[in-house]
């Protein structure tokens, strides 16, 4: 028995390394040249700053399984994230809290007063109809304007209103100074970042692992089961039609000192075209460097010559996406696993839980039904 997995981002690698335990031999492809997937990071040679090369990751999870899984391949320490937007020529904290809603309303608000103003701002309207739904029935329209309204558009590029409510309710409102911008008791950073874990993870005598190898269908009939990460709809050659993505591109910078102070600026103004500017030393605080490199973050539509990074899950692609998952469930052994691969917004966390359990499940049929022959 042998077991094909495509792609060797956080899905990928955490079923191929519970195959390999398990004593199955596992074939790791990825038509990239490094594993990691969107969470690669690499040391910049000149000023050795762990560099986020897809876009910011902080590991952050409640699931302690997964937090003991991931540790098993390397040191991680406890990582903060503070994240400030620049709206109109002010910085804001976010998520939004005390601070943010005293700076915004120039006033000195207690908690309760605090949340009295904003419950009196607040829309009454669905919650769940759309992300500006949720947004204004959560923090009102003066905040939603300011905040979040430009910066979705500017993110998704389409209006807010097609943008699920899911997307808004990541992201949490405290009536308190905490700036902390996650909920989760772990949060941390990997040491060596993540391409360093994820190739622990891979270290294994039971993985072979092969780069810059695209998938094909050809390649199926040399395996038992195959565990596939890329796009669902490009698994199947579009032949339903192209669920929507939304890529990124990056424009790095280098200088010396402190850029920016934090780690993430976002930009919530429509005049400034990037989302955000990552400065990548402030991820590991524990470091000293006195050069700095900052990465501006544009989002863009995705074509074939780009990236997908986040399934935008219009009304119309949950429809499609629906025509496709009953196209997979007609295939025998093959799963598809991860963000692209079950087109969901899933953090780092959520696909290794799901890889534990699909490889678990796996395993346990496959070690029952050698025991049966
Ligand atoms: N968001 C926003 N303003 C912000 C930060 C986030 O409107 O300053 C919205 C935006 O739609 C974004 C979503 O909230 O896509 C989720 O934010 P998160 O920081 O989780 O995005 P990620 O880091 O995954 O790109």
């Amino acid at each position: 028995m042998k077991v094909l997995v495509v792609g060797a981002g956080f899905s990928g690698a955490t079923i191929a390394r519970q195959c390999a335990d398990a004593g199955i031999k596992v074939v790791v492809i990825d038509k990239r040249d490094h594993v990691g997937g969107n969470c690669h990071t690499y040391r910049d040679t000149d000023t050795q700053i762990l560099i986020h090369a897809h876009g910011p990751h902080i590991f952050h999870t409640n699931d302690r399984e997964v937090w003991d899984f991931v540790r098993r391949f390397g040191k991680f320490k406890r990582y903060n994230h503070s994240v400030f937007t620049k709206f109109k020529d002010q910085v804001f904290s976010l998520p939004v809290n005390l601070q943010t809603l005293n700076q915004f309303w120039k006033s000195s608000f207690s908690p309760a007063e605090a949340q009295r103003k904003l419950r009196h701002n607040c829309r009454e309207c669905d919650a769940t109809l759309s992300f500006e739904h949720a947004a204004i029935s959560a923090v009102g329209p003066e905040l939603y304007n300011a905040f979040f309204k430009t910066y979705t558009e500017k993110q998704w590029g389409v209006s807010a209103t097609e943008i699920p409510a899911s997307v808004f309710k990541r992201l949490p409102v405290r009536f308190s100074y905490t700036n902390n911008y996650f909920n989760h008791d772990i949060q941390a950073m990997p040491v060596e970042g993540y391409t360093d874990l994820i190739q622990n993870m891979l270290r294994h005598p039971n993985i072979e692992i092969e780069l810059n190898c695209r998938f094909s269908e050809s390649l199926l009939s040399c395996f038992s089961n195959c565990f596939y990460s890329g796009p669902i709809d490009e698994f199947f050659n579009h032949n339903l039609g192209k669920l929507t993505y939304r890529s990124l591109s990056f424009e790095h910078f280098r200088s010396s000192g402190d850029f920016q102070g934090c780690a993430v600026m976002n930009f919530a103004d429509s005049n400034v075209k990037f989302t955000r500017i990552t400065e990548h030393k402030h991820f590991a605080p524990w470091e000293t460097h006195d050069q700095t490199i900052y990465t501006k973050e544009y989002p863009s539509a995705h074509n074939f010559s780009n990236d997908p990074y986040y399934p935008v899950r219009l009304q119309q692609d949950k429809s499609l996406l629906k025509k496709y998952e009953e196209q997979a469930e007609q295939l025998s052994g093959i799963c598809f696993v991860g963000r692209l691969g079950t087109y969901r917004y899933l953090d780092m966390d959520q696909t290794i839980r799901e890889a534990l359990d699909i490889s678990d499940y796996f395993i346990n049929q496959t070690t029952t039904s050698r025991l049966a022959s």
